[in-house]
């Protein structure tokens, strides 16, 4: 199946009852500030190069963010932090990402969700995590003979990466190499290395309490741009 055919397919799954009466729900009630927008309200689609060197991954798309705009991490504070560093670091064509038409561009890097529904909570249940699973997996068998270096977002979005490889037949160093913020770890098959690359999630739990400063993202993507490009 081409990536495209793939994103229609995403976008249209139902397999997770509670997830897509949220997803839908969020989007009939919408918050107050956002009243005057139409809201995407199904799952989100990886975004980004069809041939990455970078692939970033995250958890779940946010409610009123991805779930609202349609595009992973596009109008939600993660998203901001993230965006604006991508940036800085010459992966995305600009430091804002305001809604799907708005021209924005990622540069060899393309961003998928582990999850591509919204969770209440941010939190899918492990059901719905392995439900979700081949999704991720099919994407990534499409992207891998690119892929130089798989960014993942928090602990989460590490152990996302690590289930997804191994389950396309990637070798993992066991034990399993731990999750930390600029934490390396090789992904082999045959004759190929990828580095996984930890990242902590940018979101406000993290940036608000100074967990994740600027410097320190921008540090783990500009190592992954080198990465990318080498
Ligand atoms: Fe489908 Fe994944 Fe959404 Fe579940 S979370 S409904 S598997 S796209």
């Amino acid at each position: 199946v081409p990536l495209d055919e793939l994103d229609a397919r995403i976008s249209v799954c139902r397999a997770c009852p509670r997830l897509v009466r949220w997803r839908e729900d969020v989007a009939h009630a919408k918050r107050a500030s956002f009243a005057d927008q139409p809201y995407w309200g199904r799952p989100i689609p990886g975004w980004g190069s069809d041939t990455p060197a970078v692939l970033i991954v995250g958890l779940a798309p946010a409610a009123n963010g991805a779930n609202r705009t349609g595009r992973i991490f596009t109008g939600d504070r993660s998203g901001d932090w993230l965006f604006a560093s991508l940036h800085r670091v010459g992966l995305a064509t600009r430091g804002t990402s305001v809604h799907a038409a708005d021209g924005l561009e990622l540069v060899d890097t393309r961003m998928v969700a582990a999850v591509r529904c919204a969770p209440p909570q941010n939190k899918p249940t492990t059901v719905e995590r392995d439900t979700c699973a081949p999704w991720i997996e099919a994407e990534v068998s499409l992207l891998v003979p690119h892929v130089r270096v798989v960014v993942a977002l928090g602990s989460i979005g590490w152990d996302a990466a690590l289930r997804t490889f191994a389950a396309l037949g990637w070798a993992v160093a066991r034990p399993k190499p731990r999750f930390t913020h600029g934490s390396e770890a090789a992904l082999v098959h045959g004759d190929r290395s990828i580095t996984l690359l930890g990242c902590y999630h940018p979101s406000q739990q993290n940036t608000f309490t100074g967990k994740l400063t600027e410097p320190m993202l921008d540090d783990v993507l500009a190592r992954a741009a080198a990465l990318g490009r080498m």
